[in-house]
């Protein structure tokens, strides 16, 4: 099996993310992939982005060298905002993809897992809200797996398989059974499911074995799989709600010699 896209990606305005967005991209394409999102946390995490930086993501490529750039954010859930997130609807809703994550310091630090599902399920609910990350961090952020499996099939929302959980050195390296077991039960309840590499580092971009073997070693059909290739990414978003800016920015790509000049089309430019 061979993805040919990645549904999280984290750049230099994560706060705790060491490459560009440039960077990643131009990765991308070294790596094979026909398409990433870029997800930056929101801002409750320290150094998170700020909401201005979603909303001005307008101003990036739509296609870069060749790989189509989907311009996210991984928002963390909050339990005191309008829509139980970090970032307000009015930016989701101008984005190609939100994904939606708990992550320590937002205000879910002590784990609970009634209050966390509760908190979830109001936000898989949320039409704007197309995935769900690293759903099985058992330790810190424990989770009804039932209730949000079925939320996930009720509303179309995407359960992510989190390739960075499986990597040793992984802050969540102590939740690989419970991500298996969301992985899993999300299979075979027919949830959308997804396999991210969660790269805080371009080199990390589209490296998704471990989680490959997973689904692998599950059976998972390939076809299943959200982001097995940039139109069954772009079908899946488009079946699901209206994405206003989902081609702006234009096609560009970077000169390839001395003499060559950056060229540009479509609906390139900066506003
Ligand atoms: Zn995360
Ligand atoms: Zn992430």
């Amino acid at each position: 099996m061979r993805l040919l896209a990645d549904l999280h990606t984290h750049t230099m305005a994560s706060g705790h993310a060491y490459s560009t967005l440039t960077e990643n991209a131009r990765a991308a394409r070294a790596h094979g992939l026909e398409l990433i999102a870029i997800t930056d946390h929101g801002p409750s995490v320290p150094q998170g982005a700020h909401p201005w930086y979603f909303w001005n993501l307008k101003v990036v490529p739509s296609v870069l060298d060749g790989v189509r750039i989907l311009k996210g954010c991984e928002a963390n859930l909050v339990p005191d905002s309008d829509n139980g997130m970090d970032l307000p609807d009015v930016v989701l809703g101008l984005l190609d993809f939100v994904a939606v994550g708990f992550h320590p310091t937002a205000g879910f630090d002590e784990p609970d897992r009634a209050r966390n599902t509760a908190a979830l399920l109001r936000v898989m609910a949320n039409p704007l809200v197309d995935q769900v990350t690293h759903p099985g961090n058992e330790d810190e952020f424990p989770l009804d797996l039932n209730a949000v499996v079925e939320a996930a099939v009720r509303h179309n929302v995407i359960l992510e398989l989190n390739a960075h959980t499986f990597d040793p050195a992984s802050s969540r390296a102590g939740s690989t059974a419970r991500e298996r077991e969301f992985a899993h039960a999300a299979y075979k309840a027919g949830a959308p499911v997804s396999i991210g590499s969660d790269a805080h580092y371009a080199l990390h971009v589209g490296r998704f074995e471990a989680a490959l073997a997973v689904a692998e070693e599950f059976g998972f059909a390939e076809e299943r799989i959200v982001n097995r290739d940039a139109a069954g990414v772009l079908a899946h978003l488009q079946g699901k709600r209206e994405r206003p800016r989902l081609d702006i920015g234009g096609e560009w790509r970077w000169p390839t010699g001395p003499d060559s000049e950056l060229s540009v089309e479509g609906e390139g430019g900066w506003w």
